[in-house]
């Protein structure tokens, strides 16, 4: 059905591609092109070995809009799905208009001297998608991504206005190490230690990262802190439902990383300021995810289980009604099917599965949409079958915390 290529090779890509292979009469080619062509290898002969299917391997720099033409010339790909970091998002766009092909993400653009999380520069690609007859999917992941296809089936089928959204995502697995993040370390840390802030009556309320703690009972998991952060996904999602008073976003963490995060913190170890260090500039959280353990190698390490979903309060023919709906994932049995850990996993296969719209025609409009703008029907349903399996319960009333 579809020719795919991959950027980035990572841990979300591993998964993806693993993904991918296993729906070959939707990805009919894959080619997985990063800066380090081994990291592409290593993926490829794990494919192989798992679901016997061959994938081409490439180098490439995301940056060099011009080579990444040429390497979408060379495959003959009509689909561009961006698993290599938020860096390179404008980039790989460029990249898309110019050879004339669909574009899909995970994560929003960022600027690397400035930890924004903000839409605007890839809102900003919406005409000249639309003009090109393209289509550009922003946030294919877990949160951002299945959190707000989940958000769009709740109006779509349980409520008919959205009053308030908490996104809540806890991670209660164990990697045994004494301190490592679960997917880019860089972005890791950027997000988290950024000010919190939610959308609340129609404006942004900030405040101090990590301040506002809350313990809440998770299906699957048991009891874990959760705190108050900003998310990229808060954003699109007041943005495209204007009705929404409140929406915030949790993340679960143990007390043991937020002692490393607030001692890494405090000796300027995650500052993206550049120091000069004997001589040569370097960035501090540039150093630090060097000497961090890679997240990628965690798979066999990870024990326990994910469990990430939404609680939407709105009201359905003049009732109020609130709504938990969410996914469950375990470590060990992701790395057994694909050789990733749950968070690389709950990310790599959203991506494949809005890859899969994107190469089916389900979601084909010209332009450039976040995922809550888009028929969550088929996205949902797929979900189910590749490994994501959701639930929704009807709640007794909206969450105090
Ligand atoms: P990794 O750091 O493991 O992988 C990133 C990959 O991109 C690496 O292979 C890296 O190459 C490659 N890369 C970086 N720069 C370039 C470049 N200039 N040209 C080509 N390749 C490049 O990250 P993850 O797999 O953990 O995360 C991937 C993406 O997924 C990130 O954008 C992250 O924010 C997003 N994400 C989204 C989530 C969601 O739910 N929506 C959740 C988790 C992550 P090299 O190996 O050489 O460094």
């Amino acid at each position: 059905m579809g020719n795919t290529l991959v950027i980035g090779a990572g841990g979300v890509s591993s998964a993806a591609v693993h993904k991918m292979a296993m729906n070959p009469e939707i990805f009919t080619k894959i080619t997985l092109a990063s800066r380090r062509k081994f990291k592409c290898d290593e993926i490829a002969k794990s494919v192989k070995e798992r679901t016997g299917v061959e994938i081409a391997t490439a180098q490439v720099d995301a940056m060099d809009v011009g080579a990444v033409v040429a390497l979408i010339k060379v495959t003959g790909a009509e689909l561009l799905v961006n698993l290599a970091l938020p860096y390179q998002d404008l980039k790989l766009m460029d990249a898309c208009l110019e050879a004339g092909i669909h574009y899909l993400d995970t994560a929003n653009y960022e600027p690397e001297d400035e930890a924004k999380f903000e839409y605007h520069w890839q809102w900003a690609y919406q005409e000249r998608f639309k003009d090109a007859g393209l289509t550009a999917i922003l946030g294919s992941g877990f949160d951002p991504g299945v959190t707000s296809v989940f958000a769009t089936w709740i109006k779509k089928h349980k409520l008919d206005t959205i009053r308030q959204i908490d996104v809540l995502d806890c991670n209660g697995g164990d990697n045994g190490q004494a301190f490592a993040t679960n997917f880019n370390p860089e972005i890791n840390i950027r997000e988290v230690t950024a000010d919190a802030r939610h959308w609340e009556g129609g404006q942004w309320v900030t405040s101090p990262a990590m301040s506002h703690k809350v313990e809440f009972d998770f299906p699957g998991v048991g009891k874990k802190n959760m705190y108050l952060m900003y998310h990229e996904e808060l954003e699109s999602l007041s943005a495209h439902n204007p009705e929404i008073e409140r929406a915030r976003f949790w993340m679960t963490f143990g007390d043991a990383y937020i002692n490393h995060v607030t001692v890494l913190q405090n000796i300027g170890m995650t500052s993206i300021e550049p120091v000069v260090h004997e001589g040569v500039e370097i960035v501090p959280l540039q150093f630090l995810k060097t000497v961090l353990p890679d997240p990628g190698d965690l798979g066999p390490l990870t024990k326990g289980k994910t469990c990430i979903g939404d609680i939407i309060t709105g009201s359905k023919d003049g009732v109020e009604k609130t709504y938990y709906i969410y996914n469950i994932c375990d470590h060990e049995v992701c790395y057994a099917e694909v050789g990733s850990q749950a968070v690389s996993y709950t990310t790599g296969v959203p991506a494949m599965i809005g890859a899969a719209m994107v190469l089916k025609g389900v979601w084909r409009e010209p332009g450039v949409w976040n995922m809550e703008q888009l028929d969550p029907d088929a996205f949902m349903e797929m979900l189910n079958t590749q490994g994501l399996p959701w639930e929704v319960h009807e709640l007794s009333g909206p969450v105090e915390f």
